[in-house]
């Protein structure tokens, strides 16, 4: 079966809703595009849990703030196509930026207090942006479950408070971190690193790794481990870091003493290119 391709949002619900009149289970997978391995993870998972998995991509405008990438996001429809092909697509949504934001549209959705810490603090609206656009998805694409990574965590955290907060009739399931053989985290932004930036970039996953040997070793107080994080991440050359904190899997707000389940969480600099890594301890 060939993949259904849909730019409007009446024609992809009309399709959804007349699998879900099958009976089938809806599965859906929001993206950005320029889809690697990492989103294809995602697709892979719906395919196996659900019978109709749709695939959206939308580079979102409202979810970049005015300094942002949005002009030079990579965006490539007919590769997306190709690479969806053969993994048990239905259904892709790629609707225009007219299409998903009519002129004179305003309702935002203000975001739960989980997107206030770590990204709310340094990209502000970002969240409303993620979180006005995933609610519009969910209602043009009425899933049962919807297919999120662990790579953007505090992004799941959102989603996943929304949906308890709104009464959302859908499952948010949280897939596994895809990373390169060196450990970096894949991600459609790491083809704007130079070749000296990428080779920097494996030390994100080092200083992952750092805090986890020092856990499994006993340690407890956050301010060492980060201590450690924060040289490993300097000597590799990485000059600008936004954050590096150990916080609660809930709120994530930075925790006094590290248990089991504490999250590692990184946002830094490689050159231009912001990117973010996490790692969940024990
Ligand atoms: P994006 O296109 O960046 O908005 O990402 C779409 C979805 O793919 C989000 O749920 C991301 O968390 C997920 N994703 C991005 N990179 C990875 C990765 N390396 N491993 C697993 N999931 C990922």
């Amino acid at each position: 079966m060939s993949i259904k391709l849909c730019l409007r949002k009446d024609e992809a619900r009309r399709h959804t809703l007349a699998a879900k009149r099958q009976g089938k289970k809806i599965g859906v997978v929001p993206t950005m595009g320029a889809l690697h391995r990492g989103h294809l993870s995602l697709v892979n998972a719906s395919s196996s849990d659900c019978d109709f998995t749709v695939v959206t991509i939308f580079v979102n405008p409202t979810q970049f703030g005015p300094q942002e990438d949005l002009a030079s996001y990579p965006r490539n429809l007919d590769e997306d196509l190709d690479k969806l092909e053969g993994l048990g697509v239905d259904l892709v949504f790629a609707p225009s930026e007219d299409e998903m934001y009519p002129a004179g549209q305003s309702t935002r959705v203000h975001p739960p207090k989980v997107a206030e810490p770590l990204e709310g603090q340094f990209r502000p609206d970002h969240f409303e942006g993620v979180a006005t656009v995933v609610l519009k998805l969910f209602h043009i694409i009425p899933a049962d479950v919807a297919f999120f990574g662990q790579k953007d965590f505090q992004q799941t955290r959102v989603i996943q408070q929304m949906s308890v907060d709104l009464d959302l009739p859908i499952c948010i399931q949280v897939c596994p971190i895809i990373r390169a053989a060196d450990g970096l985290a894949l991600s459609s932004r790491n083809a704007y690193l130079s070749e000296l930036d990428r080779k920097k970039s494996a030390s994100l996953p080092q200083a992952l790794k750092i805090a986890a040997e020092m856990f499994r070793a006993g340690k407890t107080d956050p301010e060492p481990i980060q201590a450690a994080m924060l040289e490993h991440l300097s000597q590799a050359g990485i000059e600008k870091i936004d954050y590096v904190v150990l916080a609660d899997p809930d709120t994530l707000l930075p925790v006094q003493s590290v248990v089991r389940g504490t999250m590692v969480l990184i946002a830094a600099y490689c050159g231009n290119t912001r990117l973010i890594d996490n790692v969940c301890l024990g």
